[in-house]
């Protein structure tokens, strides 16, 4: 697991201040967007919000505005890369929903099949 106080910044942190390398897709004043390293479907991106909210259930009234600004990252994203016509979006919240980085990020999934009787990557 990476992070789960918040006092050593995040991996995400560490790549937004460009102490490590990653594939950035789309940035602004407030999120960014990766490629995932270890990626589970053909197109596998983060968006990512430069501020460090560990989890989705840390976040707060204050923000509200960057939440829906990453939700509607998510989809210009997705047309950017071509896949709006069929993407799924997953936020693990917590270790035992299979979070490992502790700072929020929405994975953005397309490229491989999903119907309605299975939910996650
Ligand atoms: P979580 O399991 O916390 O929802 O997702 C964390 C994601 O971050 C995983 O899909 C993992 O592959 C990705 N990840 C972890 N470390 C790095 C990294 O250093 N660079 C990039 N691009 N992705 C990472």
């Amino acid at each position: 697991m990476t992070e789960a106080s918040g006092s050593e910044p995040s991996i995400f942190t560490r790549i937004i201040n460009g102490e490590i390398p990653a594939d950035i897709l789309y940035e602004d004043e407030d999120c960014i967007c990766i490629k995932d390293i270890a990626p589970k479907a053909p197109t596998h991106l983060l968006i990512i919000p430069r501020r460090p909210i560990p989890r989705l259930a840390d976040a707060g009234e204050a923000d509200k505005a960057l939440l829906g600004h990453l939700m509607l990252k998510v989809g210009d994203i997705a047309r950017q890369v071509g896949v709006d016509e069929a993407f799924r979006v997953v936020v693990n919240n917590g270790a035992g929903a299979g979070q490992t980085v502790f700072h929020l990020h929405i994975h953005l999934l397309a490229g491989k099949t999903y119907d309605e009787s299975a939910l996650g990557f």
